[in-house]
């Protein structure tokens, strides 16, 4: 909009100009008369600058700005108005953020506001029950120093926070936090803290009552296969008609004993996630005896097994795991390989770590099944797997095997060709000394 000065120029100059005149006819000087009146106004002029200055020198929002008349008037009416507007603004805005922080302050879950160094910035109530932190004097502070547990420390070290991290709370041990972070803004970071205790609490009951099931299940099974062996030892002295049935209830019992034992060591594989693994392991001599056992699985279906191991290429950890991981993979591929295919066993290292690959030419897996079958009891075609008498945990042990050993499984696998299963283990799993890359 165009601004019209010409007329608040002429309203404030027409007093001080009509005042001079005026005493200019009584006093017969006109010109002294003007320049008089000129002056007093450039005097008032300077006053209601002073009064402006000093204003916004001490400025307060409540304090009004001085009151005045004419042109002066209006330009401290005009920073009245802005001032009230600019009071309704931040009031609204106010009681925005504090119904953001009344609703955070009720909530269970802490919410916490870091800076890009990871100091504490802003933080609810359920940071102070749940982590401890104290207002205001830990503000400012690096949340490392306050929430001490080292996997905390590794995970605010590393920048990937995809993935949630559980701890127990520092201020009582048998409290499970989650901890999530979120970056935002120039590198800030949200970090969400929930209480999952009870979560784990549940998950402990299904690990213990599985563990205890399968525990209490194995004696009346010993006693049952117990009795059938010496019943099936003489079987031309029972009744022919009870042969039969007695030889399927041995094998159903056999296969019902395999079953247990793999839910057993799952349980344990699990117990043991933490546990810090060190034992060396020979893994040639391993991959050796697995060979042979799996060369009497394939028994008249003449698999040709081939091993090609890297000799003193050892790896740090629990042996009778490991050989449950290896031998789950052997015995699947000699399982899923039609009489006469190939396994290729392979093991080596790199700069990346060690490898064991197992390779076959059976029937192979189609891709939309890959991702799902670690996950326990997940079969391809149960009709197939029942009649090679799996038990839909072998892939389960391997993964959480290898997860005990900071490793991974990879599977690629096409229908029709074969499957290659894929051990990865770490450069730090391996036994100190060993030069890495040697091998091809
Ligand atoms: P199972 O005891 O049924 O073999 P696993 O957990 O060992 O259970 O394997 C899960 C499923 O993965 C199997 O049912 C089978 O369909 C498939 N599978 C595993 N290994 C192979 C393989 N080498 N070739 C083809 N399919 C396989």
């Amino acid at each position: 909009m165009k601004y019209n000065w010409l007329g608040p120029l002429l309203r404030s100059l027409l007093a001080p100009i009509a005042v001079g005149l005026l005493l200019g006819l009584f006093l017969g000087d006109y010109g002294w008369s003007l320049s008089g009146g000129l002056a007093a106004y450039l005097a008032w002029n300077l006053y209601q600058l002073i009064r402006l200055h000093h204003w916004l020198k001490t400025y307060q929002p409540d304090e009004p700005p001085p009151d005045a008349s004419g042109l002066w008037g209006e330009v401290f009416d005009g920073l009245y108005n802005i001032q009230r507007r600019d009071q309704r603004v931040r009031g609204r805005l106010q009681a925005v953020i504090d119904r953001v922080q009344e609703s955070t302050a009720a909530l269970k879950d802490a919410v916490i506001m870091l800076d890009a160094e990871g100091n504490l910035e802003w933080w609810n109530r359920a940071a102070e029950t749940l982590l401890g932190l104290k207002t205001p004097q830990d503000s400012g502070q690096p949340i490392t120093n306050l929430v001490r547990h080292p996997q905390f420390k590794t995970y605010m070290d590393q920048s990937n926070f995809s993935a949630s991290l559980e701890l127990p709370s520092p201020l009582n041990d048998r409290l499970y936090l989650q901890v999530q972070i979120t970056r935002y803004g120039n590198g800030e970071q949200l970090m969400l803290v929930r209480d999952v205790t009870h979560v784990r609490q549940l998950e402990q009951m299904r690990k213990d009552f599985v563990a205890n099931v399968s525990h209490e299940l194995r004696t009346p099974l010993t006693v049952i296969a117990g009795y059938l062996e010496p019943m099936l030892e003489h079987a031309d002295e029972v009744n022919p008609r009870w042969r039969r049935p007695l030889q399927q209830m041995q094998q159903q019992a056999e296969r019902m004993k395999n079953l247990l034992d793999d839910l057993l060591l799952l349980a344990r594989l699990e117990a043991n996630d933490n546990q810090q693994l060190r034992q060396p392991v020979e893994v040639e001599p391993l991959l050796q005896a697995i060979v042979k056992d799996a060369q009497i699985l394939s028994g008249a279906d003449e698999h040709r097994i081939l091993l090609d191991a890297e000799p003193d290429l050892a790896l740090k950890g629990n042996e009778a795991e490991l050989s449950s991981a290896f031998s789950n993979l052997v015995y699947n591929a000699v399982k899923y390989t039609p009489p006469g295919g190939e396994i290729r066993l392979r093991w080596w290292s790199d700069r990346d770590g060690a490898h064991l690959s197992v390779q076959d030419t059976g029937i192979g897996i189609e891709s939309r099944h890959l991702t799902r079958l670690t996950e326990r009891f997940y079969r391809v075609d149960a009709s197939r797997s029942a009649s090679t008498g799996g038990t839909g945990l072998g892939l389960a042990i391997v993964k959480h095997a290898l997860i005990h050993h900071n490793g991974r499984l990879e599977i690629a696998s096409e229908p029709g060709k074969g499957s290659l299963f894929t051990c990865h283990f770490p450069a730090t799993q391996l036994m100190e000394g060993r030069a890495l890359g040697n091998a091809s």
